[in-house]
C-alpha cells in the first residue's frame, strides 16, 4: 500500500518497515552500550511511541523500569505550543538514570517543557531517544542523545503516529501529500 486517505487527506509511503527495523536496531545497540551497569527508568511517551518503544526495548534487551507517561501538545496537524501532562511519573527519580522514548520531535516544545519538570526532581541523568526529528522546526535547543532519522517538515503518520487517532496501526510511515 503506497497511498492512503484519511479524512480527506492523502498520505504517501515515506519510510518502510524494513528501514524502520534497521533504525531501531541501530538505536537499540547504542542504548545498550550507554546503559551498561545501570538500570534506567524508561519513560515511554504515549501513545505514538508504543510500537517504537516496544521494538526498541526488546531489541536492546535492556534491564530497565518502564513507566508510561502521556503528554499532549498536538492538535490535528499542528502543535498547540502548550503541553498538557495527562499522566506523569509518580515515583522518586532522584539519582536515577532516565531515558525518555519519544516518537517524533517537532518544535521540541513537549520535551523541553517536560524535561524541566523532571530536572526539578534531581535525576542522575536524562537522555532522549526519538525515532524521528524535524530539525527545521526545532524552537528549543534540546539535547537528543539518540535520534533515529531526521526528516523534512512534513506531517507523518504510521508506526504509532496518528492523524486524529487514525494510522497508528500502519507498519510503515506515511507522509502528508501537499495538494
Ligand atoms: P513538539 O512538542 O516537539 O512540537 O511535538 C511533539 C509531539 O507532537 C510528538 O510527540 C507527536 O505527538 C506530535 N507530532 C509532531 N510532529 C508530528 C507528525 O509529523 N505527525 C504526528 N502524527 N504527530 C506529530
Amino acid at each position: 500500500m503506497n497511498k492512503i486517505e484519511i479524512d480527506g487527506l492523502h498520505f504517501i509511503k515515506y519510510i518502510d518497515q524494513k528501514e524502520i527495523g534497521q533504525i531501531v536496531r541501530r538505536l537499540a545497540a547504542d542504548i545498550k552500550r550507554e546503559y551498561v551497569g545501570s538500570r534506567p527508568i524508561v519513560l515511554i511517551i504515549l501513545k505514538g511511541s508504543i510500537h517504537f518503544a516496544s521494538q526498541l526495548l526488546l531489541e536492546a534487551q535492556l534491564d530497565s523500569e518502564l513507566v508510561f507517561i502521556k503528554i499532549n501538545s498536538y492538535d490535528g496537524l499542528d502543535t498547540s505550543g502548550k503541553i498538557n501532562i495527562e499522566l506523569d511519573i509518580a515515583q522518586n527519580i532522584e539519582n536515577r538514570d532516565i531515558l525518555i522514548i519519544e516518537d517524533i520531535v517537532d518544535t521540541g516544545t513537549t520535551l523541553h517543557q517536560y524535561e524541566m519538570t523532571l530536572r526539578d526532581r534531581k535525576p542522575k541523568s536524562i537522555k532522549i531517544c526519538t525515532l524521528l526529528m524535524k530539525p527545521s522546526k526545532l524552537q528549543y535547543s534540546i539535547d537528543v542523545a539518540f535520534c533515529g532519522l531526521e526528516i523534512e517538515d512534513k506531517f507523518v503518520i504510521g508506526y504509532g503516529l496518528d492523524y486524529n487517532e487514525h494510522g497508528r496501526n500502519l507498519a510503515d510511515i506515511y507522509q502528508l501529500k501537499q495538494e
